[in-house]
């Protein structure tokens, strides 16, 4: 079923793309690994308990939520992205494939912080800003009422050298990165980290049974 699924988002996506720029033109022909599998690559970090409920923050053509949505079917996404011809292809794919875990929304993520103030466990994003940009952007939109394996954040997909961005986050902000690459093999992933940020209170250590 997820398997369909995906199939089925990658032949859309690619239809799409050719109306719509959602990824470069050469990036197309990478479809699966740089951009569905390097989605998918969250759900090595977390499995997402039923009813948690992340936010895409900048989704684009999708990425990564579109993807995530089909792997946690119980998993509730909101997918937001400010410009409308991304949001409207999105929508489109999402009822194409049958996805319907995943709702949209056309706006800027700031006009969010009102209406959906503390509504998210986890909000995801790749690509959109710099991680403290981010960050400050996606924060007021999460709560601490953490029911997974890791405290309720943000996880964001980043290339290259991390250290600056991280000193960029306020002091209270704990981080944990992981390196995709032995994840998945490709020369692709030989950069790109996987970044948790978090205020929330760390999880009470699981006492150990007598
Ligand atoms: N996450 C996607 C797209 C990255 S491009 C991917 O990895 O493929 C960045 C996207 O963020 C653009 O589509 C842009 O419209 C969107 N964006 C930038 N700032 C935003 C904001 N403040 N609120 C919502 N979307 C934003």
């Amino acid at each position: 079923m997820q398997q369909a699924q995906l199939q089925a988002f990658a032949e859309q996506f690619a239809e799409w793309n050719s109306r719509v720029n959602l990824v470069s033109r050469a990036d197309i022909q990478h479809l699966v690994e740089r951009h569905i599998l390097h989605s998918l690559l969250i759900a090595r970090a977390i499995q997402f308990v039923p009813g948690t409920r992340v936010i895409d923050v900048g989704t684009g053509g999708g990425f990564p939520g579109l993807p995530l949505a089909i792997a946690f079917p119980t998993t509730e996404f909101l997918l937001v992205d400010s410009t409308a011809k991304k949001v409207k292809a999105v929508q489109s794919m999402l009822e194409a494939v049958g996805v319907n875990n995943a709702a949209t929304r056309w706006t800027r993520a700031e006009e969010l912080h009102r209406e959906q103030r503390g509504q998210f466990d986890f909000a995801t994003g790749r690509a959109v800003s710099t991680l403290p940009e981010f960050w400050a952007l996606v924060r007021p939109l999460l709560h601490c009422r953490s029911k997974n394996a890791m405290p309720n954040g943000l996880l964001y997909l980043k290339g290259g050298d991390l250290r600056t961005e991280l000193q960029g986050l306020p002091n209270n902000a704990r981080t944990q990165a992981w390196a995709l690459h032995p994840w998945a093999a490709y020369p692709f992933f030989e950069t790109k980290q996987l970044v948790h940020v978090t205020d929330c209170p760390p999880l009470p250590k699981a006492v150990p049974r007598v």
